[in-house]
């Protein structure tokens, strides 16, 4: 967890007090059969001297080239204030924006938003071909699945720095340190996972929680929830935190064919993650590593080293994480997933061949990651207004359909909950799903 928003720190604090670990983080890339570390293009040292090249030269002609001056895109609303304050920082650490962790110091104004720009010339753009060949593009692909001149750039976030050439060189010269200052913090729960941090939340509820409570339909002109059980609500204002196609999905034929199009046009990613427990002690410092290149995997999350709780005595967790989609499905599944995260896991050096897998299992996202898609924005606007007249307030990064990492979604429950207030709601049923 990481969060530069006052109100989520102070939320971090309530809600797991004394159980919760800070540390600065180890994020590192594997390329070219070297660890660098992240962002990339600031930290080049030890990659082969003709890629080092290609980058400083391509950042350079990015800044300083004969092409037009440099524009820069208007930020999402998620992203402005962890961006806007003063550091930037990469949203959920996907790395999908090779940001600094420094203000950048050669930022612009941002000038009237070029629209038709996609995300693939955006990456060539403001970090150059060097950048874009051997980090940006290929990583981007493997995360999003998807080609990225079918992405817009809404969701990049922040004021985009041109490379800071004087920091790119410094980072090709010599190895960088360890990345300092509190952008360069994350926190984790002591004990209980992550899941610790919603289970904060308890105490502090003021009315019932129906755990287990699938809806499974919604009929939005009758304001009548219904669950899996049988069991039926009424509702005056409806927070959801569903997937958007999943909630008009259960609409079924109270949803008109116009919001069904629009739910239906909305593209996302899935992550298929392959928990690693291996019997071998403190195997990596790394907190987690994006892997541009032909691992199956595009990051290894190292679960074991978020916590000193994390690990058992004489084992070390891992998550591999495995994007998917209709446009890229997973090459294969089960136990066979499995052997080839271990494999691609033993080429990266990750593990050894004689390391024990004490323990493996598969853990499905099927909605993990947003596509950015030209038809996105206007598809949701489409469906959040409709729904916003039945009184149906959207808020999460599924529901609303955003770049969200957790802070943000806790800011998006706020941001509900003062709308309902201001609509004069009637006391609300929060319902939690323990399932997942
Ligand atoms: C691979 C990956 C790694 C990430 N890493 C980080 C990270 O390191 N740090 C970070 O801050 N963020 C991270 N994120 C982002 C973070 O997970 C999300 O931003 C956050 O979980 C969004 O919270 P939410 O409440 O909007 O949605 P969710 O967490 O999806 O919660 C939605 C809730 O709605 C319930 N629900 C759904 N359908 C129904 C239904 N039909 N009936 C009843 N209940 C239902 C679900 O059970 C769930 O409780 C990561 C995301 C991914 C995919």
């Amino acid at each position: 967890m990481f969060s530069n928003d006052v109100y989520v720190q102070e939320l971090y604090k309530i809600l797991l007090g004394n159980n919760v670990h800070w540390q600065n983080r180890e994020a590192w890339v594997y390329s070219k059969g070297v660890h660098t570390r992240y962002p990339f293009q600031g930290a080049l040292y030890g990659l082969p001297p003709n890629v080092i090249k290609e980058c400083i030269v391509g950042a350079i002609e990015a800044r300083h080239g004969t092409s037009k001056k440099s524009e820069f895109q208007s930020f999402p609303a998620d992203c402005i204030k962890d961006r806007a304050t003063s550091e930037l920082s990469d949203c959920c650490a996907d790395g999908a924006v090779p940001v600094t962790g420094k203000t950048p110091r050669h930022e612009e104004p941002v000038p009237p938003q070029n629209k038709s720009e996609n995300f693939e010339e955006f990456i060539y753009r403001m970090w150059g071909a060097g950048i874009a060949k051997h980090f940006a593009i290929p990583y981007n692909k493997k995360l999003w699945t998807v080609s990225l001149t079918e992405m817009e750039t809404s969701w990049l976030g922040g004021r985009v720095p041109l490379p800071d050439l004087e920091e790119i060189i410094d980072g090709a010269l010599q190895p960088v340190g360890k990345p300092m200052g509190p952008n360069a913090r994350f926190g984790y729960p002591l004990r209980g996972g992550f899941q610790a941090m919603m289970s904060g939340f308890i105490p502090h509820i003021k009315g019932s929680i129906e755990l287990n409570a699938d809806v499974t339909r919604i009929l939005p002109d009758e304001h009548l929830i219904m669950l899996g059980d049988g069991r039926c609500f009424r509702y005056e204002n409806l927070i959801s935190t569903m997937p958007l196609p999943e909630l008009i999905r259960v609409m079924d034929d109270e949803a008109p064919q116009q919001i069904k199009d629009a739910a239906a046009a909305l593209r996302r990613v899935s992550v298929r993650c392959v928990n690693l427990g291996v019997g071998r002690e403190n195997i990596t410092n790394k907190h987690w590593i994006y892997y541009p290149e032909d691992t199956i995997f595009h990051r290894i999350f190292v679960q074991g080293n978020a916590s000193p709780g994390c690990n058992p005595p004489g084992g070390f967790g891992l998550t591999c994480e495995i994007s998917y989609s209709p446009a890229k499905p997973l090459p294969c599944d089960g136990q066979e997933l499995i052997d080839r995260c271990v494999e691609d896991c033993i080429k990266v050096g990750m593990l050894k061949r004689n390391d024990k897998i004490v323990t493996a299992n598969l853990v499905d996202m099927p909605y993990a990651y947003v596509v950015y898609d030209h038809a996105r924005a206007r598809s949701v606007e489409t469906i959040k207004n409709w729904l916003l007249q039945r009184d149906i307030i959207l808020s999460g990064r599924y529901s609303e359909w955003e770049y969200y990492n957790s802070d943000h979604a806790f800011l998006a429950g706020k941001k509900a909950a003062f709308l309902v207030e201001q609509r004069n709601s009637q006391p609300l049923t929060y319902m939690v799903n323990t399932d997942n």
